[in-house]
């Protein structure tokens, strides 16, 4: 029998495998939405069929839907490309992130709200007023997935202190929030967990549920910290292949709830007032509860029961009796060893992948060891902790309704639409950086863009990389969308734009000379790479700009021992050395004093005259920015307040741009 189930299972591995590793072919105007009935209700299949209806027209796609049966069946799907798009509840979406690459674009907004509460709930008539009450009593929970009627109730009690499996005399999974409602109703348990839209008892799963059955029959007697909530999501792959039809999918759904038709589908089918901006940080409460719990949840995709509900399953309605069926734990050791199995299988055949990449396309400047040292990748240069914080916050994706955006013409370099960034504060709100920013830069330009500090001038000068990632418009590079560009394609852009950072990021304990080979890294083989060597050709690029900025009796000297300027300069020499067509400098004379910072812009100004390189310069210094650039754009608060030649700035512009009063101060 334990013979026949493992050999099955190696079976259903290599099908996955193999589903896996093939791409569906579909055609290219047709996607797959996958979706999960959150309720138990006939309509779902009516509701599907509106569903697809209006995300097409919005889209202008095929727009198919796929209801799976169960969490763990769409994930599944979306990991074997079934499917190209999920709505996802939130535990279910960090399963789908660590399993099927998931990433996530938009999350659910209810009445202003981008999250939800997990609570206990007991009889409106019983006598238990706190969760001391309930203390040797038996509690429903809704299955073991759930993020509001388990996962989040339970890691705030065991937060508090309290251990529930002590705590409570007995606790069941009744399968659904209706069930679990149904059981405290009826009395055949003394409480339940479930989901909440306020912390004021007036809006939840009994208010929203059961088309009234349940209204003032509920008391919500403990509440979770917020959940973020459901969240639709794409994948990484889709990401990376068809960015088009990302945007598009994603603007669509983001516009559902625009018209009256799509506003009530939405509310019907998951009581969503809106769908907005999202990032993968978002989610990180439910990665903490998962982990505070120890909750082993890749093991209970691989399960044999679906999203593991086990006893009182949502046929019976209530919630009564608990017990697991016998073979269930060995089904799911089996499971979980299918599991590492597969996940074994799966890293093998990437790495083989990215080996046989390499060989054929070689190297794009990612970062690679470089005589031992953590050298900078192309076109930027060693991440501080600052950017790695940055780095981080690049799940972040976007909305916006927006007609497709055709590329832009001619010779302009850098064309940004409807730039919007956000981040995320302490609480997990999104703060806007960015705000519906438009630019067009054309090749060869010199441009300063000024601003308060704050204003969002890095952000802005980040996006152009990508080095962060906008949550909503677009970014065009050359004539190429790159808004959603990943991996090589990253790699081969940054290859083209040079950065100079304010704080250089030169290796310090390193030779001039190999700072600025660092610039060459993405021109040369994955093999030189490897070996931290250098074609004489490369070598020759390198020498002649640590020439060209003045540095060449310094080649050899260790960066560390040059002034700020000095090392300044090299910093620039790397960027040079890229040979891109664009350098990116965020206030690069920041850090100096004023006739270095002179030196530095000056120098910038001859590579933009004689070489044709567009250069972006942040300044704060208005003056320079004057005397340098021959564009001035003006951020504040993340808006342009002025774009235009350095004589057109008048003292009204410069008040707009920099005027700070004492409220304003006080508020910020
Ligand atoms: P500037 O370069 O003009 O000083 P930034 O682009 O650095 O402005 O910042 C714009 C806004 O975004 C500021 O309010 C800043 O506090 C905020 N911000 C920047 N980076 C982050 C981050 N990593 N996390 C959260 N907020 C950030
Ligand atoms: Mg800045």
């Amino acid at each position: 029998m334990q013979m026949k189930r493992t050999a099955l299972s190696l079976v259903m591995i290599a099908l996955a495998f193999t589903a896996s590793t093939c791409t569906t072919e579909r055609p290219a105007d047709e996607v797959v939405i996958g979706l999960n009935p959150s309720e138990r209700s006939e309509n779902v299949q009516k509701n599907a069929d509106v569903l697809a209806r209006l995300i097409s027209e919005r889209s202008g796609l095929k727009v198919k839907i796929f209801v799976a049966q169960d969490y763990s069946g769409l994930v599944e799907a979306l990991r074997g490309q079934t499917i190209d798009f999920a709505f996802f509840a939130p535990v279910s979406y960090v399963f789908a992130e660590r399993i099927a690459g998931a990433r996530v674009l938009l999350k659910a907004e209810r009445k202003g709200k981008p999250y939800y509460y997990g609570c206990i709930v007991v009889n409106a008539d019983s006598s238990y007023r706190t969760l001391a009450d309930l203390k040797g009593r038996n509690i429903a929970w809704v299955d073991p997935t759930s993020a509001s009627g388990h996962i989040f109730p339970k890691a705030a009690l065991v937060e508090a202190g309290i251990d529930p499996e002590k705590f409570f005399a007995k606790q069941t999974f009744a399968g659904g929030h209706d069930a679990v409602l149904l059981s405290v109703i009826n009395g055949t348990i003394s409480a339940g967990a479930t989901y909440a839209n306020d912390t004021a008892g007036e809006d939840g799963s009994w208010t929203q549920l059961g088309k009234g059955a349940f209204k003032g029959r509920i008391r919500p007697i403990f509440y979770s910290p917020p959940i973020p909530g459901d969240n639709l999501a794409t994948t990484q792959h889709l990401i990376d292949t068809r960015p088009e039809i990302v945007r598009k999918i994603r603007d669509a759904v983001a516009g559902l709830t625009d018209n009256p038709a799509g506003k009530q589908l939405m509310q019907q089918m998951y009581h969503v007032d809106a769908m907005i901006p999202a990032a993968s940080a978002d989610y990180d409460p439910v990665r903490r509860a998962a982990d505070l719990l120890k909750l082993d949840i890749t093991g209970k995709i691989g399960g044999s029961g679906g999203a593991a509900v086990p006893a009182a399953g949502p046929t019976s309605g209530t919630a009564q009796e608990s017990g697991q069926e016998p073979g269930e734990a060995r089904n799911e050791l089996i499971s979980t060893v299918a599991f590492i199995a597969f996940a074994i299988l799966g890293a093998a055949f990437l790495v083989f992948q990215t080996i046989r990449e390499r060989r054929t396309r070689g190297p794009h400047g990612t970062a690679a060891p470089f005589n031992g040292i953590a050298a900078p990748s192309a076109g930027v240069a060693a991440p501080s902790a600052g950017q790695a914080a940055a780095h981080a916050m690049a799940g972040m994706q976007n909305v916006t309704v927006r007609e497709p955006v055709p590329p832009p013409a001619g010779n302009v370099q850098f064309s940004v639409r409807n730039l919007s960034v956000l981040y995320p504060d302490k609480e997990g709100r999104s703060v806007r950086a960015l705000t519906d920013v438009d630019l067009e830069i054309a090749a060869g330009e010199f441009v300063a863009v000024i601003g308060l500090s704050g204003a969002g001038k890095s952000t802005l000068l980040r996006c152009l990389n990508r080095m962060n990632q906008p949550a909503a418009g677009a970014i065009f590079f050359e004539g190429r969308e790159i808004t959603y560009a990943q991996g090589s394609e990253l790699a081969a852009i940054r290859r083209r734009i040079g950065f100079v950072f304010q704080q250089f990021n030169l290796v310090k304990n390193v030779s001039v000379m190999k700072n600025v080979l660092g610039g060459r890294l993405a021109h040369i083989s994955w093999l030189d790479s490897m070996l931290g060597r250098f074609p004489k050709k490369d070598r020759d690029i390198a020498l002649r700009y640590i020439r060209e900025v003045g540095l060449a009796e310094k080649a050899q000297s260790r960066a560390a021992n040059l002034s700020g300027g000095q090392q300044q300069r090299v910093a620039i020499a790397r960027a040079l050395a890229q040979q891109p067509s664009v350098i990116l400098a965020d206030e690069p004379m920041a850090s100096l004093d004023p006739k270095l910072a002179e030196i530095v812009l000056g120098m910038l100004r001859r590579f933009n005259r004689e070489e044709g390189i567009t250069v972006i310069v942040n300044l704060h210094v208005l003056e320079l920015a004057r005397n340098y650039a021959d564009r001035i754009i003006a951020l504040r608060a993340g808006e342009v307040v002025f774009d235009g030649p350095p004589a057109e700035l008048s003292e009204e512009a410069v008040e707009r741009i920099y005027h700070t009063d004492a409220e304003e101060l006080r508020a910020g």
